[in-house]
């Protein structure tokens, strides 16, 4: 297990894992948070949400300026404070969401998919739908490399539809409630490794990864961390692991950000 004082890299899911899924609650990592801040140790929240939702829970839990992974892997904001670095695209395929939204559109007219797309709904719709505050809806939809839709169709027309997005370079993905369209060279296991080539190279220094997640859209990711931590959660599947080893794998037995408080007093120990 990595030691506070080695040079690491920290990536977290945010639904049911930093925050918690009901409550929003996050106040039982904070200990936490600020002793890595204290570590200088980065903690680089990674989640299917878009880069709007994700700058406003980095400003509630006190990660302003740090980097992060949004529209799981198809944005990736560096650190701030890297200005040389400041001109290089967030977008990590380059495929944008209206390019994803030309394939989308003709799709549903040509082969009646039944789905309802982020963008289809006003924001007064979306509150309704998800349970977010308006503030919150308007910060959804600001997709720039994904779109997030809400399937109401037969799996097996699911994975029909997933082939046709193939054709065109897109793949869907599961995320913790919705599908999510992205570029198919994209995915948070993609992004946590390109990210943390950049600290390797700006820093010049070889990093330890940690990664904290709650449910099987996380796995890309896990297994892809030196050290994984996962986060009990309420996925009837659970989350498999390709090495799950206990000297590499810690699963705590509290959910959302108590786990991630128990995960974190495992790995360095209780402070
Ligand atoms: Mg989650």
């Amino acid at each position: 297990m990595p030691g506070l004082n080695d040079t690491l890299l920290v990536f977290t899911d945010i639904d049911g894992t930093l925050l918690d899924s009901h409550t929003h609650e996050w106040q039982p990592a904070e200990a936490w948070l600020t002793r890595l801040r204290q570590h200088e140790i980065p903690v680089i929240l990674c989640s299917s949400m878009t880069a709007a939702e994700i700058v406003a829970i980095q400003k509630m839990v006190g990660l302003q300026g740090q980097p992060f992974i949004a529209e799981n892997g198809a944005v990736i904001q560096l650190d701030t404070r890297w200005e040389a670095h400041n001109n290089a695209s967030r977008l990590l395929n380059g495929t944008t969401h209206d390019q994803i939204t030309t394939v989308l559109t003709p799709l549903r007219e040509n082969e009646g998919y039944k789905f309802t797309t982020f963008s289809d709904l006003e924001v007064a719709a979306l509150v309704e739908l998800t349970g977010y505050t308006p503030a919150q809806a308007s910060l959804a939809r600001l997709h720039e490399a994904s779109e997030t839709l809400i399937w109401r169709d037969s799996d097996e027309r699911m994975a029909k539809f997933d082939a046709d997005l193939n054709r065109f370079g897109l793949r869907l993905v599961q995320g913790a409630r919705y599908w999510h369209v992205i570029d198919q060279r994209d995915g948070k296991d993609q992004a946590v490794n390109w990210l943390t080539r950049q600290y390797c190279q700006h820093e010049g220094k070889q990093y330890t990864t940690l990664g904290l997640g709650d449910g099987p859209n996380d796995a890309p990711m896990l297994d892809n961390v030196d050290f994984a931590i996962v986060v009990k959660g309420f996925n009837r599947d659970g989350v498999t692991l390709r090495d799950d080893d206990p000297s590499r794998v810690y699963r705590t037995t509290q959910t959302g950000p108590a786990g991630w408080h128990e995960g974190l007093d495992h790995v360095f120990g209780a402070s």
